[in-house]
């Protein structure tokens, strides 16, 4: 039988209601004559609330306990859905993580699949079952522990689901209708992309767009699985949502395809910074080491030996590294006058495969948030994206900004 995933995020399956909406759609292509593997995610708002009691009860939480907490949500729809099948007399059953059994590292909140085999749920197939439905979002590491797999990881459950039985397409159902040339919610001149490279969709990911897990895209480029985006409130043709796919497959030439951003970021300076050989190992060694996600790093002119080391992190991951590196200067491993947290500014971010053959994107970027007045705090670049860091008083106005100078509301 040939075989799809469908993959239905909180907010598609947020009620009763929805749950039956998504369960028709699966109806449908079991219909088709398609065999079905259905990931779900939780119910929205739930992962919040869950996350919110395990920070309640205990600031800095067993990673284990906040994992066997947080993957609770999807237990919920997993069932709910398998229950709401079976009522439409669809042969379906629930599986949890530990079933399948999806194995992934310890890296508690943050795990990776490490493999995932099919011959339980290729089994149950074979004996009549037409849809597996699979909890998104979680796993068990070799040591028996549940895991999860970071915010938004049911993306990343679907197409690793995909890659691992061959399914004819990964297809993302969420409450917009594709990837958008930015976030549709901040900027109503946002235009639906039909086809977007892989390369590309994994800048925006990775830089705030949250319509897709970074790791999804990085695994179905890696196994070619074809991956598209669309409306679980819609109807959907063929041609809907949006594909994300090889870049030979793209037809559009513009220069920058995207703008994204991330609002909660935190810049921070540690001043007066001794500079000598390894100073930057002493000091972003220990970030690493308490799973500080350092972004942007500069490092200011030095002057009589000193200097200012700058880095920007997601701003709830502030008083951690404030600690981190406190207790590096306590060791005696590194020295510095004062650290100055600015815990309100945003990044924004414009991509664009086209960029790697064309010059010029960030003059024209900087001159367009100059003529808006907008500070630029720090600007990092990479063949194929320019990010700055501004006050996030601005951030509305400066995604406005960049998608009007790009023109990004017009197909190229
Ligand atoms: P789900 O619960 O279905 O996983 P998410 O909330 O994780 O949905 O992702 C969908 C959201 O991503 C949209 O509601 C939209 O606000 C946001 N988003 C951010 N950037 C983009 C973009 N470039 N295109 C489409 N949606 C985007
Ligand atoms: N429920 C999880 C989250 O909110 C996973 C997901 O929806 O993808 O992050
Ligand atoms: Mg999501």
């Amino acid at each position: 039988m040939p075989l799809l995933v469908m993959k239905f995020g909180g907010t598609s399956v947020a009620t009763l209601d929805r749950i039956r909406r998504a369960a028709k759609r699966v109806g449908r292509e079991v219909a088709n004559g398609y065999d079905v593997i259905v990931i779900v995610s939780a119910m929205s708002g739930e992962t919040n609330k869950l996350v919110g009691w395990v920070g309640e009860t205990s600031p800095f939480y067993d990673a284990r306990e906040y994992d066997a907490v947080v993957s609770s949500g999807e237990n919920v729809t997993a069932g709910l859905m398998a229950l709401t099948l079976q009522e439409m007399d669809i042969p379906a059953r629930s599986w949890q993580g530990w079933q399948v059994p999806i194995m992934t590292t310890s890296a508690h909140s943050s795990a990776r699949f490490v493999d995932i085999p099919n011959d339980n749920i290729n089994r149950k197939f074979d004996e009549g079952m037409k849809v597996a439905v699979v909890a998104g979002f979680q796993g068990v590491s070799k040591e028996g522990r549940i895991t999860t797999l970071g915010r938004g990881g049911s993306d990343t459950t679907a197409v690793a689901f995909a890659a691992a039985f061959g399914a004819e397409r990964c297809d993302i159902y969420t409450d917009v209708d594709g990837v958008y040339t930015t976030d549709p919610r901040i900027s109503p001149k946002a235009r639906k992309l039909d086809r977007i490279a892989f390369e590309e969709m994994l800048e925006l990911a990775s830089l705030g767009a949250k319509v897709l897990q970074t790791r999804s895209v990085e695994l179905a480029m890696r196994y070619k699985v074809r991956l598209r985006v669309l409306s679980s409130f819609e109807d959907n043709n063929e041609n809907a949502g949006t594909l994300v796919c090889a870049e030979e497959d793209i037809v559009e030439s513009k220069v920058v395809s995207g703008v994204a951003f991330s609002r909660d970021e935190a810049k921070v300076t540690l001043t007066q910074v001794e500079d000598r050989p390894g100073i930057a190992a002493a000091i972003f060694g220990p970030l690493a080491d308490a799973g500080i996600n350092v972004d942007m790093i500069v490092q200011n002119i030095s002057d009589e030996g000193h200097t200012d080391m700058t880095f920007s992190c997601p701003v709830e991951q502030v008083k951690r590294a404030e600690k981190a590196v406190n207790e590096a200067r306590d060791r005696g491993e590194i020295s510095f006058a004062g650290l100055v947290a600015d815990t309100d500014v945003a990044k924004v971010s414009v991509v664009g495969i086209g960029m790697r053959s064309h010059a010029g994107v960030a003059a024209q970027m900087f001159k367009a948030l100059s003529a808006e007045r907008v500070n630029i705090k720090v600007i990092t670049t990479s063949e194929i994206k320019i990010s700055v860091l501004i006050d996030r008083k601005y951030l509305e106005l400066a995604v406005q900004a960049l998608h009007d100078c790009f023109e990004l509301e017009k197909a190229g």
